[in-house]
């Protein structure tokens, strides 16, 4: 039997020891060239787009040679503002692409010994740049397949039968459930969308898939819309999972992790933020076939290229 990639050598090609070993000063570089990739890691001034610079090496900044603006490696990215070591951070993204369910916030803060604040919007901000590759516009082509899983809402049923209300019923519901609707290609991208229910995919399909494509749901009749717009496989999953090449697994599988990851790792996530956690189990399922030095290398480049984050820059200093 063929060996498993995540088994094989070959999947292992970044450790926290080689960081830590390489040390401050080569994390830094690191980022200098994922931040500008087309001049090898020499600062080009984000506000003028010069490219000659002095730099201030005590401080890790440049003040540009042409509009004297004073910037950093971080300046305009989401990592604007750090105080954190860039060995530190290098390392974050190390863990948090080896945990290929996720990774909770208290294990993070635990392994960099930092606060669990400061991993908590550490491991947000990362998900937003992973987001940048997962949520890019484009629409989805070739072979598509849709499907919905509910998350979310739990309610514990009360210790006495005769206190436990019908958990069924819209008057008992917390109003947290969501639906992630996911739509992937049976060769290529993820795309999750966080809705109310399952039947609003129609309208998200429309938005999102090519027209030219082909796609697979299962049986639930609001899915039957899909057939004005498009070629559409159907699997009756109280049969069967695959009836002949008609199935939607790659959904399912997408769904998998995700599930895993909320119900393994961060155990409770909140509706405001689920499409976070969704963006983040696309990217992994995306990118699963590349070894950790590369999906490491992938994370600080999109780090770099993501803007400062609106929810999450000073997100403790304005909640206090
Ligand atoms: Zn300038």
């Amino acid at each position: 039997m063929a060996q498993h990639f995540l088994l094989s050598a070959a999947s292992r090609t970044l450790s926290l020891r080689s960081i830590y070993k390489a040390g401050e000063e080569a994390a830094y570089q690191t980022f200098c060239e994922m931040r500008w990739p087309e001049t090898d890691g020499e600062a080009v001034c984000p506000r003028c787009g010069h490219d000659e610079t002095y730099s201030i090496t005590t401080r890790r900044k440049f003040k540009c040679k042409a509009c004297a603006h004073q910037f950093s490696v971080t300046s305009g990215t989401i990592f604007a503002s750090r105080k954190m070591d860039f060995v530190d951070l290098l390392a974050a993204i190390c863990i948090i692409v080896n945990a290929s369910k996720g990774v909770s916030m208290i294990q993070l803060s635990r392994d960099l010994d930092c606060q669990y604040k400061t991993a908590f919007v550490l491991a947000h901000k990362l998900r937003e740049a992973m987001a940048q590759e997962v949520q890019t516009g484009e629409v989805l082509e070739g072979h598509v397949e849709i499907d919905g899983a509910y998350f979310g809402g739990h309610i514990r049923p009360e210790n006495r039968k005769e206190d436990r209300k019908d958990r069924r019923l819209k008057a008992h519901q917390t109003g947290k459930r969501r639906v992630v609707i996911a739509m992937r290609e049976r060769v290529g991208r993820t795309l999750p969308i966080v809705t109310m229910a399952e039947g609003e995919g129609v309208a998200l399909a429309n938005e999102n898939i090519c027209r030219m494509a082909t796609m697979s749901a299962d049986e639930a009749s609001h899915w039957d819309e899909l057939h004005m717009g498009w070629s559409v496989d159907r699997v009756n999953h109280s049969e069967c999972y695959s009836d002949h090449g008609k199935h939607t697994n790659m959904a399912e599988s997408y769904f998998s992790r995700l599930r895993r990851m909320v119900s393994g790792q961060h155990h409770h996530v909140s509706p405001q933020y689920l499409n976070q956690y969704a963006n983040r189990a696309a990217w992994l399922e995306d990118n699963r076939r590349f070894d950790n030095g590369e999906l490491a290398h992938r994370l600080v480049a999109n780090s770099m290229g993501a803007p400062v984050s609106r929810s999450w820059k000073g997100y403790w200093q304005r909640a206090a």
